[in-house]
């Protein structure tokens, strides 16, 4: 671990095209930082089990800048994990993380630096104010999860937050700790804690290449996310049951009442149909809920290691 050496950690998933750019444009921010505190620099690029030559390109960079420190993992494992990857790689006392398109303005960078070396903050997190550019739709659905998460989760989940932030050692050290396979960064960096600045910007839209998230993946990771900060899903079942039960004593009473009045014999079929769809339905799902943490649980306790390295040029 150096101390003065600030990580610039960047998964990359078929970005052939952004790399290039992105190290230009950061560089002009790293002169500045570099000028003004004496801080060295290193990247570490993660490429995520890319399709396309986004290999051959960090070996190009890295052979031309020596700053340039790139792992190439052996099969797409998803962002958290090349996130993770590039943690356990970088030696820095200060480790950021960055998107490789752009979307991260790089100087934030400055400001990061800043926060922690001289305000005692131990990450200086960014956090988007608008979703300009971003369907509506997505937009809307953003935002409900966020509200949703924040309920049913002890832990706090900022509504735009992004990856991008730097961190110090000990934040970082922290988040190494945890190695859980099912890995929502925004919830394990807040769960680890720590004191984090917030700095707001606007959205900015993507250089080059293009987003690998779809409507569908994102909704899938929203559950993951809920799944891993929170278990009251588990609960709903408890609760649907205690509602059946309640409504069917009620029910019990009713139709023995109106029969013992009236003497009308009750008019069944329809409606024992429709309850036994409602309550049979209602058992699948919350069945379904509870299948979903079990297949978790399993692929934790297989232990198996969250990311794996092909080659890399760091000794
Ligand atoms: N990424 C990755 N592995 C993946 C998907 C994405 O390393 O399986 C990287 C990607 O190359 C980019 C960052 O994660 O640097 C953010 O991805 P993207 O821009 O597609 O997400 P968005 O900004 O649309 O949320
Ligand atoms: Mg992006």
């Amino acid at each position: 671990m150096k101390s003065d050496l600030i990580s610039i950690v960047v998964p990359c998933y078929n970005e052939e095209a952004s790399i290039s750019l992105f190290i230009e444009e950061t560089n002009k921010v790293i002169e500045k930082i570099t000028k003004k505190y004496g801080a060295e620099f290193e990247y570490i690029f993660v490429d995520d089990g890319s399709k396309d030559n986004t290999a051959n390109v960090m070996r190009e960079q890295a052979n031309k800048d020596s700053a340039v420190k790139y792992v190439v993992l052996s099969k797409n494992f998803g962002k958290e994990s090349a996130i993770y990857a590039g943690f356990t790689a970088a030696k820095g006392g200060f480790v950021a993380v960055m998107d490789v398109d752009l979307q991260d303005p790089p100087y934030m960078l400055e400001e990061m630096y800043e926060a922690i070396k001289n305000e005692g903050y131990n990450c200086c997190a960014a956090r988007r104010t608008t979703r300009a550019g971003e369907p509506k739709i997505r937009s809307f659905f953003a935002r409900l999860f966020y509200r949703l998460i924040n309920k049913i989760s002890k832990t706090e989940i900022v509504d735009g937050a992004r990856d991008f932030r730097m961190m110090d050692r000990n934040m970082v050290d922290a988040i190494l700790d945890v190695c859980e396979y099912n890995r929502f960064s925004k919830g394990i960096f807040s769960w680890v804690g720590f004191n984090t600045k917030w700095l707001d910007y606007e959205n900015v839209e993507r250089q080059c290449g293009e987003s690998k998230w779809s409507f569908w993946k994102l909704f899938i990771y929203s559950l993951d996310g809920i799944m891993a900060f929170s278990t009251v899903p588990l609960s709903i079942a408890s609760f649907a049951g205690i509602f059946f039960c309640a409504l069917s004593f009620f029910m019990i009473i009713f139709f023995c009442a109106k029969t013992l009045i009236f003497g009308e014999p009750v008019a069944g079929y329809p409606s024992l149909v429709c309850i036994i769809f409602l309550v049979s339905g209602v058992q699948l799902f919350c069945l379904g809920i509870i299948g979903q943490y079990l297949s978790k649980t399993y692929l934790e306790t297989k232990k198996r290691p969250i990311f794996i390295v092909k080659e890399t040029n760091i000794s």
